[in-house]
């Protein structure tokens, strides 16, 4: 995922980094990307990306449990075993992402005093 942000990366001057900009330590680090009108460095840029990531686990486990839930009451029982294999699956992968995620927002916010 590094090597992939790198590669997106480009020489245009999008000025500092623009997390925290309003408060009393903002991330001193070169902006490398656009992000929605934020302009971010790359390690807001990866904390961004895999927060998205995140986020659409999340949702994803959600829908999910509702469409379980659904089957079980129709007594697909078929259907209600499968999701909860692909349930299981993404459980894990949020697991993970949520891991990875926590330790790339305690290296982003690195140049916090206390942190
Ligand atoms: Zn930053």
């Amino acid at each position: 995922m590094t090597e992939k942000i790198a590669e997106q990366t480009n020489m245009e001057d999008l000025g500092t980094c623009t997390t925290g900009s309003k408060t009393e330590e903002p991330c001193p680090r070169p902006a490398v990307k656009m992000w929605g009108r934020s302009a971010l460095c790359k390690e807001h840029l990866q904390e961004a990306t895999v927060q998205t990531q995140s986020d659409d686990l999340t949702l994803s486990l959600e829908l999910l449990t509702a469409f379980i839930y659904e089957a079980r009451g129709h007594h697909a029982r078929a259907l209600a075993e499968d999701l909860e294999r692909v349930q299981a699956g993404l459980q894990e992968r949020l697991s993970d992402t949520d891991g990875f995620l926590g330790m790339l927002t305690r290296a982003a916010d690195s140049h916090k005093s206390g942190a």
